[in-house]
């Protein structure tokens, strides 16, 4: 069954990690597909990657900065010129930003991971949910993280601007519920992707390998989740199977949340 046959999905963030493992999941699913993402080569092969798993599928890539209002603009009026309609959005894209200290964080460093990872949510809602609301049909999946529901340390803008996307999917998702949108988000923890690898590098320049094993130790299933981990529960939450989903923020951890 194509759960995703003449659906059009746009993903933010879709050059890397979560985006590029989940427009692989939707395009076999028979999803069209509107890829976005600062990084031109990250989507040259993220689209090669989807033409490889579903050669039939649709895909047109943007290149854009979600912080950027006009960008954010251009993207969404790219994926209607060519498709007509948004079914899906998974506004995904984001960084992690230096980890430090709050003393030492800087406002600069504070300023520039809210630009992208809550403003350019933001941004992303504002523009698709008027599309959506004209057609009178929507899903939304925002990207949040285990650092928007639990303190994570070392990293107060990151950890600000997830619990803000954490709020602002409760406040869409309770403005739009009456016109047949939804909108959720998923809070993923320690996903095994270019993001992680940098964390670690950052972590223990001189043996990032070693602080990885040891930064995994606490997640009670003992090892980093894959990226097509999360595209699956994404996949689930932008379907139909999940119909009466609203305003719920899922845990993608291995259980790491829920652990004291
Ligand atoms: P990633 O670095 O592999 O991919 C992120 C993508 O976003 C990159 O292709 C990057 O070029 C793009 N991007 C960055 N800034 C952008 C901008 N201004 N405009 C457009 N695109 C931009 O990382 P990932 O792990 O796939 O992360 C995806 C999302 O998942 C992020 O929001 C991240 O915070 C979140 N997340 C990841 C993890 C994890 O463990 N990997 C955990 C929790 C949350």
């Amino acid at each position: 069954m194509d759960r995703f046959s003449d659906r059009v999905i746009l993903i933010t963030g879709g050059g890397s990690g979560l985006g590029r493992a989940t427009a692989v999941r939707l395009a076999t699913e028979g999803a069209k597909l509107a890829l976005v993402d600062v990084s031109e080569q990250g989507l040259a092969e993220s689209a090669a990657a989807v033409t490889e798993a579903a050669p039939q599928a649709e895909v047109i890539t943007v290149v854009a900065d979600v912080s950027e209002e006009t960008d954010v603009e251009a993207y969404v009026a790219a994926t209607l010129e060519r498709f007509g309609r948004i079914d899906g959005f998974f506004n995904n894209a984001g960084i992690e930003g230096r980890q430090n200290l709050t003393e030492d964080f800087t406002v600069s460093e504070f300023d520039r991971v809210h630009g992208i990872n809550l403003r350019g949510v933001f941004l992303g809602l504002e523009k698709v949910l008027k599309v959506m609301r004209e057609q009178g049909s929507g899903r939304v999946v925002n990207t949040a993280s285990v650092g928007g529901i639990r303190g994570v340390g070392n990293q107060s803008g990151y950890a600000a601007a997830k619990h803000g996307v954490v709020g602002l999917t409760r406040n869409s998702a309770v403005e739009y519920g009456q016109y047949g949108i939804s909108i959720n988000a998923i809070a993923p923890g320690a996903i095994w992707t270019p993001m992680v690898e940098n964390s670690m590098r950052q972590l223990d320049p001189e043996n990032p390998e070693g602080a990885a094993e040891q930064f995994i130790q606490v997640n009670p299933t003992k090892r980093y989740g894959r990226a097509p981990e999360i595209a699956s529960v994404v996949a689930f939450l932008l379907s139909d199977d999940a119909s009466y989903v609203n305003a719920a923020v899922v845990p993608i951890d291995g259980g790491q949340s829920a652990k004291y």
